[in-house]
């Protein structure tokens, strides 16, 4: 399972010709969530090989432009695509303000989009799926400004192939020994869980905190 991040751009407000403003992209098995959306974002997608259509979420650290002014571009080129799936933004104040300036002269959206406004006072799980945890958390900067820390979820045991077959393993009882429970042989011998089962794969995470002091 893939748990990858791509630095788009690491360059600060003036613009440098040897990289591109904030922008990164985490990838999760098939599903990319953009960290942060300034100029250029799109072409860096476009030559990491990363599909914009696979974006399922947007964080914004903060306003100031070398973190946002790809936003606009982007939602255009989605809507370009044909997009109807939702799209999350979870962004401080009024960045939903901001860019409904821009987008009532774009065509409607055909895509809903979810703005998911955080508060300064923040340090709490913002997103959650089966996968993974997302928590936002405060940082010191001259306007509201967020880092995010995406966290992947405790893994379950992984269950010793060799062991299935020597004790005849039904699979109704994998997902028990999984979470950790022994096994009863058919013939009334207990065997303990740590003689059938691996540690699980330590849980991989990924903090993205930008501008603070
Ligand atoms: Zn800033």
């Amino acid at each position: 399972m893939s748990f990858a991040v791509t630095i788009l751009g690491s360059g600060a407000a003036v613009p440098a010709s040897n990289r591109y403003p904030s922008a990164q992209a985490l990838q999760i098995d098939e599903r990319v969530f953009l960290i942060d959306c300034a100029e250029g974002t799109q072409m860096q997608l476009r030559r990491y090989k990363i599909k914009i259509q696979q974006i399922k979420g947007v964080f914004i650290s903060h306003l100031h432009g070398d973190h946002v002014f790809g936003l606009p571009g982007l939602l255009s080129s989605l809507n370009m695509l044909e997009r109807t799936e939702p799209l999350d933004i979870f962004c401080p104040p009024y960045l939903k303000d901001w860019l409904a300036g821009q987008l009532k002269f774009f065509t409607p959206l055909g895509f809903p989009v979810h703005f998911h406004t955080l508060d300064n006072k923040m340090y709490d799980v913002i997103y959650e799926d089966k996968r993974f945890t997302v928590t936002c958390f405060p940082l010191k900067h001259r306007i509201p400004t967020f880092g995010f820390l995406f966290r992947e979820k405790q893994k379950l045991l992984n269950i010793r192939k060799d062991m299935i077959d020597f004790y005849c393993i039904p699979l109704r009882d994998i997902p028990g020994i999984k979470e950790g429970a022994d096994f009863n042989t058919e013939d009334g011998k207990l065997v303990p869980n740590a003689q059938l089962t691996l540690p699980p794969v330590k849980p991989r995470s990924y903090a993205f905190c930008t501008d603070s002091a």
